[in-house]
């Protein structure tokens, strides 16, 4: 059976004694957020989520969804725990007041999404995709599709979708065929196929709002020439009430390694009825909203499974009892001492604890981010904050997920052959979490995103605002008797990081293939380093609450330890990354196809 209990203590650390939560109530609508509050939502969520949507998880798993007829029905469970989720209002925490959200901070929102994500993905991707679409049709919809749809996607009555993929065009969108016809009443006719549709036909929702991108007549041909459109399952009434059935057909479902209570849809439109959202032709900004969102939702989903494939294995390591420990008996009582003893079970353990904890405090800095990008009076500290989660998005989505897979691989580990069963859950987190390497852009794709769009962008703004808080704390503390050694081992790997930016940019501009050979290495080396800088200033934190009146010593105590070992055994990755990248791509390139 999995193990899950939500991560509170830590996340009350990350959120209060780490970011300060009380430094975003000068932000518009934020003004009466308070610890205790906050708090609060957090344990009833957890309370929510562990009795309800835990105990789904692997009975999802077993049944996945089933289709008929055009039909889907998911698992035995799920569409009265998706009743309770909506009456618990759990899908508006961060969506406006004006359509019936509770406006709460965006930090809250993602350690909802994890809680959700650790104790079953499947369920958290229907909500999930409803709150994407819901905030690309508040920021490009016209009033009057924000006034029908924004309401109804808030309180979870109805689901909303992302329809991108078609089977020939998958990354480069450039290639999409669907196709919109305007009609003399100013909606549109679409037709065309897309496939891999997440939640795309279920029976959680009376209905579903497909945001779909197609070509209208005159389009110019490659991704400048798609435009968004909004496509109900059931053509709403003027009042809001279920009308006429669309011309939108699910013609099947995906059999697929993991999140198998998640309906992955092939979805016909055949002459459905659509409203453009934003302007002809600019669908990629519009969508662009949608997919950054779930970029990092997506990567919150890897934190989550992380968390939960950490626990699972703690839990066993604990238990299982084989070999003696090499520096002694442990427990001669028994016939053999528990596998934590291990030195190399030990090796596992702190290298998961170490990126769901680094992974958990970048994500809730981001998360802030975002909340000034959106809520800040001061322009500058919009402007400032956009820049931020722009940068980062790539590197939550990719690392997050690549760390999350990596924990679930360890935690298999851990279980031995017991892991490889069914039993244990384990096997269920490393199919379930693998795909969030691959949706929403796979993370190769993200690392030619950081590298080609986010470095360049704004002449280097962006980036010398994430790198400039980094000098500053080096310098601040790089000779503190607490963390000084942590600090000036964390600027060896920074000043790398420096280095291969620089390599990146000059080499990149002259020949692009540099820069594309250089992407993955590099965004895991600007991952491991932002994941550093959360290590050392946890440590920071965790020193001096160590050294005040603490009344839970032994939570800072295991926070510095596992900032020594994220610094010390985790970090120095960067030096071979450095290296890797200084090679340039010759030696990826060197083979002709036909040797492959
Ligand atoms: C379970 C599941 C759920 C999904 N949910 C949705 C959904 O709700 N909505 C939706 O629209 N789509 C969805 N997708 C589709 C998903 O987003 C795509 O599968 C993904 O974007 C990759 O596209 P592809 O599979 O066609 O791979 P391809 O684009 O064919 O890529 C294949 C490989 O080539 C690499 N590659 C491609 N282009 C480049 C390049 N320019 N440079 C370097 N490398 C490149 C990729 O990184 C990858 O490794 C889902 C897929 C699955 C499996």
């Amino acid at each position: 059976m999995q193990t899950y209990t939500a991560p509170l203590r830590d996340m009350r650390f990350v959120l209060h004694e780490l970011h300060d939560s009380t430094s975003l109530t000068h932000l518009t609508g934020l003004e009466e957020i308070t610890p205790d509050l906050v708090n609060s939502i957090l344990e009833e969520a957890a309370k929510f989520i562990c009795s309800t949507l835990l105990p789904l998880n692997a009975s999802g798993d077993a049944e996945g969804c089933h289709y008929e007829n055009g039909a889907v029905r998911t698992p035995k469970g799920f569409k009265e725990a998706y009743k309770t989720f909506r009456e618990g209002g759990w899908g508006a925490l961060n969506a406006d007041p004006a359509y019936g959200g509770q406006g709460l901070p965006a930090s809250l929102g993602k350690l909802v999404d994890e809680m959700v994500s650790g104790s079953n993905l499947s369920f958290g991707l229907y909500p999930g995709l409803s709150h994407g679409a819901y905030l690309a049709l508040k920021s490009h919809g016209s009033d009057a599709l924000k006034n029908l749809y924004l309401p109804k996607l808030v309180d979870g009555s109805w689901a909303g979708t992302m329809c991108l993929t078609e089977a020939h065009c998958g990354t480069d969108l450039g290639l999409l065929r669907t196709r919109a016809v305007p009609q003399a009443d100013g909606s549109f006719k679409l037709s065309g196929s897309k496939i891999f549709i997440s939640a795309g036909e279920h029976d959680l929702t009376e209905n579903i709002i497909h945001l779909v991108l197609a070509r209208l007549p005159d389009a110019p041909a490659g991704v400048t020439g798609i435009s968004l459109f909004v496509v109900p399952k059931f053509l709403p009434n003027a009042d809001g009430t279920i009308g006429m059935r669309n011309g939108v057909t699910c013609v099947g479902i995906e059999h697929k390694l993991g999140i198998k209570a998640s309906a992955t849809c092939q979805i016909n439109f055949d002459a459905a009825t659509g409203w453009l959202v934003g302007e002809p032709h600019k669908g990629m900004r519009a969508m662009f909203v949608m997919m950054n969102s779930e970029r990092l939702s997506v990567g919150i989903q890897g934190l989550g499974v992380g968390e939960a494939a950490y626990q699972s294995a703690a839990a066993y390591a604990r238990e299982r009892l084989q070999g003696r420990s090499l520096a002694g008996a442990q427990r001669p009582d028994k016939s053999a001492d528990p596998i934590i003893v291990h030195p190399d079970v030990r090796r596992m353990l702190m290298t998961m604890r170490a990126y769901n904890e680094g992974c958990r405090a970048l994500g809730v800095w981001v998360a802030n981010a975002l909340d000034r990008m959106d809520r800040a009076k001061d322009s500058a500290e919009r402007e400032a904050a956009a820049d931020f989660v722009a940068l980062l998005t790539p590197v939550v989505k990719a690392l997050f997920t690549d760390l999350g897979f990596e924990s679930t691989n360890l935690a298999l580990q851990i279980h031995g052959g017991h892991g490889y069963i069914v039993e244990h859950g384990v096997e269920q987190l490393l199919r379930d979490v693998r795909i969030a390497m691959i949706y929403e852009g796979t993370n190769g794709v993200q690392a030619l995103d950081l590298v080609g769009r986010k470095l360049p962008a704004n002449m280097g703004r962006s980036l010398r605002r994430f790198f400039h808080p980094i000098a500053q704390f080096i310098h601040a503390h790089e000779r503190d008797p607490q963390i000084g050694p942590l600090v000036q081992s964390f600027a060896e790997s920074f000043g790398a990081l420096q280095l291969a930016t620089a390599l990146v940019v000059q080499a990149g501009g002259i020949d692009p293939e540099e820069a594309g050979a250089a992407a993955t290495d590099y965004l895991r080396m600007f991952g491991l380093v932002a994941l550093g800088f959360m290590w050392v200033r946890m440590a920071k934190v965790a020193a001096d609450a160590a050294t005040g009146a603490a009344q839970d010593a032994a939570f800072y105590r295991a926070k510095r330890a596992t900032a020594t070992f994220y610094i010390q055994r985790i970090l120095p990755q960067t030096g071979a990354l450095l290296h890797a990248i200084q090679a340039g791509k010759a030696s990826m390139t060197a083979l002709e196809e036909a040797a492959f």
